[in-house]
């Protein structure tokens, strides 16, 4: 497979953007360094678009399409199985980009290209996802009927966390429906979006339809305020997910902003003990806690607190920390050297907030330059702590204690963010008043990261979203598509004009 950098200097290859079918090839005023997580090193260096290079972008989609809006749906949904393909066989290549400038495990890389995939499935059945309603004769020799059309070009603006993932569950919904998308992926891990629309390209897309600029706030802005850009969609921190929201809605365009989280694990006495702390560890320290499922709190009711404490102990202190690509590893490191260090300020702050550090993570990068930061566990957190609320995105996992059922939702739905969250209990009757009470958008029982399949929308509440539209599923496809409604009358009209308001 071919890749789509430039060669900079010898030793770090710049990756730059894809406009129009074709890799830029233009000396950028300004680029960031990527690194690998593992090293701590800079192995790339990823071009920043300016706003010239953006309108480029833009022109390039706009050009593109009306042909594609044109494409029948037979021949866009044969390009889409065409790409599942390609990325399918390319899915470790993709996995390896991932672990190189993300950092997380290969097996995590893959499953994060395998549930993007899932999204291109769903983007295969575009024909049946199109259908539109048809009512006869509403008025005497009167049809009425609904189509969805696409809005133009549509942009994608997309964190460091899951580098193909969340990419997917926007463009092959957005370009299923028959848009041109231009995607701004995360500057931290820039080289597996730039595969994904080769892949694309290889598989039939059409020059032009989708294209990628690299870059900062610069690139977000310019998109943002663009005129020929339709709709944002949008995934990354909270303050960045409510700029994207007001800037690009202020400018007139349908917007949806996905944003941060502090996901909630509710467990009660009555809970298998064992398997929530298989789970409450997978949850917790996957991907080093960079997930916006990630649970980062965990409400113990009553007795579950110290039964759940001596469960998760020992599995946390197995745990293998390592290079993504290191045999057996199961945390890799986090992202950067300066979140890494973030995170540890807050295990620092943790401490001197009073709460009881049980394990602590902060000596796992003694002897190595790269990123890691151990496993950390905190009892006895209180919800003033700024462990508890802040989204710290790291392997930092924080216990409440509470003394009721009734405190525990209570606490879940003060929260500032409503993405994710999960009961454990053997409890039907618990799990039913959960499910019904909670105020957070996606909800786990007895399953710690119900991440939805892409068959249906993914999405939170409060300020974990901004905007109506939550991402692929249907919901998707509404997004990226506006309705029409058709009113005809083919037989010919009474001779002579009507005044009057038409009725039935
Ligand atoms: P981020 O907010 O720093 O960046 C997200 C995107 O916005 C990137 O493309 C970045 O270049 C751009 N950006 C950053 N600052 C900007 C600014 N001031 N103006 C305009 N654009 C800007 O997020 P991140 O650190 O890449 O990703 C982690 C965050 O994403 C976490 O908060 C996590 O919870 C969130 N996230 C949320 C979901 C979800 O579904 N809700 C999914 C994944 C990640």
């Amino acid at each position: 497979m071919t890749t789509t950098e430039d060669t900079r200097t010898d030793e770090v290859t710049l990756v730059q953007h894809r406009i129009g079918g074709a890799v830029t090839s233009e000396n950028p005023e300004r680029a960031g360094d990527v690194y690998d997580p593992a090293t701590g090193r800079v192995t790339k260096q990823v071009a920043f678009a300016s706003p010239d290079t953006v309108d480029r972008a833009v022109a390039a989609a706009a050009g593109a399409y009306p042909a594609w809006r044109d494409m029948p749906l037979a021949r866009r949904a044969r390009t889409m199985f065409a790409f599942r393909e390609l990325l399918q066989q390319h899915k470790e290549e993709l996995a390896r980009l991932i672990t190189a400038e993300h950092g997380k495990v290969l097996s995590d890389a893959m499953g994060e290209v395998e549930r993007g995939g899932e999204v291109v499935d769903f983007a295969c059945g575009l024909p049946h996802l199109l259908k539109g309603e048809f009512s006869e004769n509403v008025s005497t020799g009167v049809d009425t009927y609904s189509i969805r059309q696409p809005l133009g070009v549509v942009a994608g603006i997309t964190p460091f966390n899951f580098p193909a993932m969340v990419p997917m569950w926007m463009f092959p919904i957005a370009i299923a429906c028959g848009n041109a998308f231009i995607l701004k992926p995360s500057e931290k891990a820039p080289s597996a979006p730039n595969m994904l629309v080769e892949l694309f390209e290889r598989a039939g897309l059409p020059a032009g339809v989708m294209n990628v600029v690299h870059g900062d706030k610069v690139a977000v802005d310019s998109l943002l305020l663009h005129k020929d850009v339709a709709a944002v969609s949008s995934v990354g921190s909270t303050p960045v997910a409510r700029y994207i929201y007001e800037a690009a809605s202020g400018a007139g365009k349908r917007v949806q902003a996905l944003g941060g989280a502090k996901n909630h694990m509710v467990v009660m006495p009555d809970a298998d003990m064992d398997a929530t702390a298989d789970a409450v560890v997978g949850s917790a320290y996957g991907s080093a806690g960079e997930r916006c499922m990630a649970i980062s709190a965990v409400v113990a009711v009553g007795p579950a607190g110290d039964a759940l404490i001596d469960a998760v102990k020992p599995r946390i202190k197995a745990l293998h920390v390592d290079a993504g690509t290191a045999d057996g590893a199961e945390m890799g490191p986090l992202v950067t050297g300066a979140h890494r260090d973030k995170v540890v300020s807050f295990v620092d702050a943790g401490v001197s907030e009073g709460a009881e550090l049980v394990l602590d993570g902060r000596d796992a990068a003694a002897g190595s330059d790269g990123f890691f930061l151990g496993p950390c566990l905190f009892d006895h957190v209180e919800p003033s702590m700024s462990i508890y609320q802040e989204e710290i995105f790291g392997p930092v996992l924080s216990v409440v204690r509470v003394e009721t059922f009734d405190e525990a939702v209570e606490l879940v739905n003060s929260n500032p963010y409503g993405n994710g969250t999960a009961i454990f209990t053997s409890s039907g009757a618990a799990a039913r008043a959960f499910q019904r009470e909670i105020q957070v958008g996606m909800v786990g029982i007895n399953v710690p990261i119900p991440v939805p399949m892409a068959f249906y929308s993914f999405g939170g509440w409060k300020n974990s979203l901004f905007g109506d539209a939550h991402v692929h599923g249907m919901d998707g496809v509404r997004f990226y598509t506006r309705s029409k409604v058709v009113t005809s009358r083919w037989p010919a009209p009474p001779a002579g004009s009507q005044l009057g308001f038409p009725t039935n």
